[in-house]
């Protein structure tokens, strides 16, 4: 069914607590941690705790969720003090554009320059 945590998925793993992660807030439908290989002094994932391949999958079925998800970036950009010098939220969809893991989720990256355009 559509939403329902996948067996395969390594962020389901994450939301169920089967692979731990470092938690920096959550919510009652998302969960934010940060990535392993972080690109910047700040750089958190925030990922609705439902399976969609990616965001805008997630906004087509569960609209509420995905803004949860935009809320949730926000606070992240905020707890981290980042949000005054200004932070990046990343929804990479698609092999092509660097999707690597295909559950939905927003990168909140901050605390350097930030280049525009990005590569
Ligand atoms: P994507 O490339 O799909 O947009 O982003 C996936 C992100 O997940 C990458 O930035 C990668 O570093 C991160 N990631 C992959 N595996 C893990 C993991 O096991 N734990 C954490 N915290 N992040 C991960
Ligand atoms: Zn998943």
């Amino acid at each position: 069914m559509a939403g329902e945590p996948q067996t395969d998925c390594l962020f389901c793993k994450i939301v169920s607590g089967d692979i731990p992660a470092t938690i920096v807030r959550e919510s009652d439908t998302t969960v934010a941690f940060r990535d392993i290989n972080p690109q910047a002094p700040t750089h958190v994932l925030v990922i609705p705790k439902v399976h969609y391949p990616d965001a805008a999958t997630l906004a087509a079925a569960e609209p509420q969720i995905a803004a949860d998800v935009l809320r949730e970036a926000g606070a992240v950009a905020a707890d981290e003090k980042v949000d005054g010098s200004g932070y990046r939220i990343i929804l990479n969809t698609g092999s092509g554009a660097g999707q690597t893991v295909f559950h939905a989720h927003a990168h909140v990256l901050g605390g350097r320059g930030l280049q525009w355009p990005p590569g």
